[in-house]
């Protein structure tokens, strides 16, 4: 008995408030937060990482999406435009076997399965001395004439606090320019998400020789039937496993607690039946099938920001280049904003365009700059610009802008400067090692000429 612990009492006056002080924080742990994280912890700031799911990764993980988007170049051999610390992602992905280029829309996306990334990103956090702070809501913001000083935030273990000199809005919803009290702008016409699922003991070696189309005609053929909303996406085999990820479902996302789990529930109802609907004809190679994986609901585009600059879909149409480009990426513009299907606008070969680092500075606040999917872009134009390789590509920006300009305005960075320090993301273009062994797909979708070939 004299092994068995004592008990002691305690009370919540007892306890130590939780507070973090760090050079940078970061709001959002998705494919922009966690780049801005790792590449200021590179240049030698300190660094916290808030998010609101319980694990780091934020959709690249939690939504299960399986493929990066807008990393290359278009053409026969595409080259990558995004570099820094991807260079480390492709590596780990690829000596762990868990990734793999394809061949779509004239370019290369990378598969990857979600937990080969999530290892990664949290033995990056830890390895390189980050605060990880998961499972933690901004519920408010602590600012003086333009200047965030604090965060405030609400967790598990009460309620916690981050100062920091300066603060890197990851969220997707421009959280901390909104609960600061600035003007946001939303899409006039809600951009639908995706529950994205993972199906598991499925025939890979038969699902390998079916064309997307096959799917997309059973969808439209029998898709009523089960209550199939959209017509067409992506199907493609996880790398080295005999799983499947499906991009085949549309839901509304809204910004509103009970609308958003009431979508989640319907879009796992319509992963459901896409897979009745497969195993009914196509029972070779989804007999066994089930579904491994349901992704959080997907949400493509909130809220972003009122910006120095505004991206258009002339801006990405012409690819003409900002005199404060700090991003380029090739992706089309890829709208959903129909249940049934999504529209594409694919570029040509030459075609590139870029993200100016004044869409990234909220007016009103000088010491904070967001990166990812809350930009400041028309609707269609971030339909293009979310993806992540550019979300990858504007967290270096943002980390590298917060190390050059350490105090003062960030409005009023050194453009050049900052263009120098991610010179590769705008220059350099690599042909990567594992081109060589690129899937292709089977199909019309070789040629980038059938709907949803791709997609994000
Ligand atoms: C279904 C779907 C499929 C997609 N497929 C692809 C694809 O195949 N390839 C591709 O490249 N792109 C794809 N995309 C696009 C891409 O995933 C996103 O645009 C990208 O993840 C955006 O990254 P981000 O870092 O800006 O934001 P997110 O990954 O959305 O991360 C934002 C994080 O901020 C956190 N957060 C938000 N508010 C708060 C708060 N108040 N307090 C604390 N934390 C907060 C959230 O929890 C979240 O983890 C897809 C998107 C969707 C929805």
């Amino acid at each position: 008995m004299a092994h068995f612990p004592g008990m002691k009492t305690v009370r919540i006056q007892d306890r130590p408030a939780q507070v973090y002080r760090s050079d940078l924080c970061v709001i959002g742990s998705g494919a922009a937060g966690l780049s801005a994280a790792l590449e200021a912890a590179r240049l030698g700031q300190q660094v916290a990482i808030v998010d609101a799911a319980p694990n780091l990764g934020g959709q690249a993980v939690g939504a299960a999406l399986g493929t990066i988007c807008g990393l290359f170049r278009n053409g026969p051999v595409p080259r990558r435009l995004t570099h820094g610390v991807m260079d480390g992602l492709f590596e780990a992905l690829f000596d762990r076997g868990e990734a793999a280029l394809r061949r779509v829309r004239g370019t290369f996306i990378l598969d990857y399965v979600p937990n080969a990334w999530m290892r990664w990103a949290e033995g990056q956090v830890a390895e390189c001395g980050i605060v990880p702070l998961p499972g933690a809501i901004v519920r408010r913001v602590e600012q003086r004439d333009g200047i965030v000083e604090a965060l405030l935030l609400s967790t598990r273990f009460g309620d916690a606090r981050v100062e920091a000199n300066r603060f890197v809005d990851a969220s997707g919803d421009a959280v901390v320019p909104w609960l600061a009290g600035q003007e946001l702008r939303e899409s006039a016409k809600p951009v639908l998400g995706t529950v994205m699922a993972i199906l598991e003991e499925v025939d890979t070696s038969l699902c390998a020789g079916y064309p997307r189309s096959l799917y997309h005609d059973l969808i439209r053929r029998f898709g009523s039937e089960f209550g199939l909303v959209r017509a067409e996406g992506p199907v493609f085999v996880l790398p080295g496993t005999r799983k499947l990820l499906l991009n085949l479902t549309h839901v509304e996302t809204p910004m509103e607690t009970a609308g958003l789990a009431l979508a989640g529930i319907e879009g796992r109802r319509q992963v459901d039946a896409l897979l009745s609907l497969f195993r009914r004809e196509l029972p070779e190679a989804f007999r066994e099938a089930r579904v491994a994986v349901y992704g959080n609901a997907g949400i493509r585009q909130t809220r972003t920001i009122v910006g120095r600059s505004h991206v258009t879909v002339e801006d990405v149409a012409t690819g003409v280049r900002p005199p404060d480009a700090i991003a380029r990426t090739t992706w089309p513009i890829e709208l959903h904003g129909d249940m049934t299907g999504t529209h594409w606008t694919v570029f040509g070969e030459n075609h590139i365009h870029y993200i100016p680092f004044g869409a990234m500075l909220p007016q009103g606040l000088h010491n904070v700059v967001v990166a990812g999917r809350c930009i400041d872009a028309e609707p269609a134009a971030l339909a293009s610009l979310r993806v992540m390789g550019p979300c990858f590509a504007m967290g270096r920006a943002a980390a590298t802008a917060a190390h050059l300009n350490r105090s003062g305005s960030l409005h009023q960075i050194d453009t050049a400067a900052l263009q120098d320090a991610v010179g590769d993301n705008l220059n350099r273009e690599t042909t990567d090692p594992w081109a060589k062994e690129a899937v292709s797909e089977t199909g019309p979708e070789a040629e980038g000429a059938a709907e949803g070939a791709a997609g994000s």
